[in-house]
């Protein structure tokens, strides 16, 4: 089975469990082609389909003609000539199937079918903006009619031998543009290199308007594929889950950060620069890939200081670098590099944009296609009629608190949540997310639900970064934390972060921070009331993962294996799900209730609802 285009971390369990449930049965192996080979659909499948290199097969492009197949037969056709019943069925790209663009590249099959895709869809047209969606319906329609052909013949004949090609993916990712995201702070182990995923991005600025909209389409390790949409428009702005058709109205620092985005993106940038011209200031020369730059900076219109390098030899920016605080890391800087110039409508873009936040890679792009001066329809602004809306999610200073049981507090009210266990003369707070922020805005709650009551312990579920930016304040206070060995380093280092741009109390004050580690299991008791900390991992989300378990109150706090919307219909089942409950039912805990680090209150019978789902 061949899909062109499809990255192989694609194929999990749960973005294509079927082809996964296949590979499981038979094998799903990695097969890299050698370095002469172009990463061309022509040549990589000509060896794939022969077991030979450019140097044997000869194709080096779409174009087959001047290939020497004859004498590196595809497996197709010497399973044929070996007397096997073979089938041979392609999806839309003809050189594969026909003799047409110097194919076949199968020569023999003994039952072969091709479902055709109109011209003027096998290849996305940029100066046509209709051509996109024309393409990808027309694709769509060619894979979905040769899988059901294939699979009427696979059940019927039962051939040996078989190869089925799908082109629909393949089409997409000519269409837009595609890339690699490395998660920043969501690594198994804090110390691992950054986790990789692949995403297909589409998006469109309207500089003039202050409009904008951003589709992706990704898979989180061991999550499920998401499709989203964000749109700017003005001084309002919606997301768009195309999945769930969901709609959700941006927060307002969500709108701030769309406008930062357009502000900064590689195309207007130079223009922002120019519109800040009173803060210009020439800094001198440095060196960026061994070609002497130019250098300026200018401060933005929030402030945040720009550094811009120009390539003193090609005129051209090569990148440019803002420093921020980042609640874990401190001062850090983000570099966007910007290379691989093409011209597009009289003027020079960049077509490859790779993004480093303190020093390590977070994003890769390659663009397939851009367009200046496109004018879009107004449509791709709107939001989908009739489609449900949810509010958003308030900003890190909202704390809602809801009483589970005596002593037992969720704190909730924005995209994290935290618990808090009350003893007579202290507290314990499990997951202190988001940044220094949420933590001030948490410890003025504490105070007021459970005066005199200081919080003495504060337990990590992860050390991913949005659920420990918070540390930082409760290491202030001398609060000890408490987590797994794999993270003791990691707090180490956040405590001692330098955070000069955004001071907070642990830099004015410094100090080291107060670590406890846990194997296994650990237990809090005071009188009647009861603690454990369990370690369930590992998981495909993190190495170690802490969940807190109140065995009186049959409660059980976990973060990120499962969670709960605040609106809304609970994900289906993803491998991180499926794993949690198996090691709950594991470790025998007694759960009513589950309070997640996202989203509602729930209980048992939900998570067993979801994991039983088809
Ligand atoms: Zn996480
Ligand atoms: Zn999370």
């Amino acid at each position: 089975m061949g899909v062109d285009g499809v990255r192989f971390d694609f194929l999990g369990p749960d973005s294509a469990p079927s082809i996964w449930a296949l590979g499981q049965a038979g094998f799903l192996a990695r097969v890299p082609v050698d370095e002469a080979t172009p990463t061309w659909s022509g040549p990589c499948w000509a060896t794939i389909a022969t077991g030979t290199g450019v140097a044997g097969h000869g194709i080096t492009g779409n174009d087959l003609t001047g290939h020497r197949l004859a004498e590196h037969p595809d497996f197709v056709t010497r399973a044929t000539w070996a007397g096997l019943p073979t089938l041979l069925a392609v999806s839309g790209w003809p050189p594969l199937a026909l003799a047409e663009d110097g194919g076949p590249l199968f020569a023999e099959a003994s039952t072969r079918e091709f479902t055709a895709v109109p011209r003027t869809g096998l290849v996305w047209d940029a100066a046509r903006e209709a051509s996109r969606e024309e393409g990808l319906t027309a694709w769509d329609a060619a894979d979905e009619a040769i899988t059901a052909r294939a699979a009427a013949i696979l059940a019927g004949q039962a051939p040996r031998v078989s190869f089925v090609y799908l082109g629909a993916v393949d089409f997409a990712g000519h269409a837009t543009g595609s890339g690699t995201a490395y998660n920043q702070g969501q690594s198994l182990r804090p110390s691992d290199p950054y986790s990789t995923r692949a995403v297909e991005i589409m998006s469109v600025a309207d500089f003039e308007k202050g409009r904008s909209v951003n589709e992706q389409v990704t898979t989180p390790i061991g999550g499920l594929s998401t499709k989203t949409r964000a749109v700017l428009r003005g001084d309002s702005g919606f997301g768009h889950n195309l999945l769930t058709n969901v709609v959700t109205p941006t927060t307002p620092g969500g709108l701030t950060g769309a406008r930062t985005a357009l502000r900064r993106d590689p195309l207007s940038i130079l223009v922002t620069a120019s519109r800040r011209a009173d803060t210009l200031r020439y800094v001198g020369e440095d060196v960026v890939d061994g070609e002497k730059n130019d250098v300026v900076t200018f401060a933005d219109a929030d402030g945040t200081q720009i550094t811009l390098y120009v390539g003193a030899r090609t005129g051209l920016l090569s990148k440019y670098e803002t420093i921020a605080d980042n609640p874990v890391l401190g001062d850090t800087v983000t570099e966007t590099k910007l290379s691989d110039y093409r011209p597009v409508g009289g003027v020079q873009s960049p077509f490859r944009v790779v993004t480093r936040v303190g020093g390590q890679v977070t994003q890769d792009v390659k663009y397939s296609d851009v367009k200046v001066n496109a004018s879009p329809e107004a449509s791709l602004y709107e939001p989908p009629a009739a489609a449900p809306q949810v509010t958003p999610l308030p900003g890190p200073t909202t704390v809602a608190v809801t009483k589970i049981a005596d002593d037992v507090f969720l704190l909730a009210g924005s995209s994290h949540n935290s618990l808090l266990v009350t003893f007579p003369d202290h507290s314990l707070l499990v997951e202190a997310p988001l940044s220094d922020e949420r933590t001030q805005a948490v410890m003025a709650k504490i105070k007021e639900i459970a005066p005199g009551k200081p919080v003495r312990y504060v337990v990590m579920t992860h050390y991913h970064f949005d659920h420990s930016g918070g540390l930082r304040g409760w290491i202030a206070q001398g609060a000890t934390i408490v987590t797994t060995p794999g993270n003791k380093a990691f707090v180490e280092q956040v405590a001692a972060a330098k955070h000069t741009i955004r001071p907070d109390d642990l830099s004015r004050a410094p100090k080291a921070a107060v670590v406890e580690t846990y194997t296994g299991k650990r237990a809090f008791t005071v009188g009647d009331r009861t603690v454990e900390l369990y370690d369930v991992g590992p998981n495909p989300h993190v190495a170690e993962m802490t969940v807190a378990y109140l065995p009186k109150e049959k409660t059980l706090f976990v973060a990120d294996l499962f969670s709960i919307p605040a609106e809304g219909p609970i994900a289906p089942a993803s491998t991180n799900t499926r794993q949690f409950a198996e090691k709950v039912q594991a470790l025998g805990l007694q759960v009513d209730k589950i309070a997640p680090a996202h989203g509602r209150i729930g209980s048992m019978d939900e998570l067993k609802q979801v994991v039983s789902a088809k």
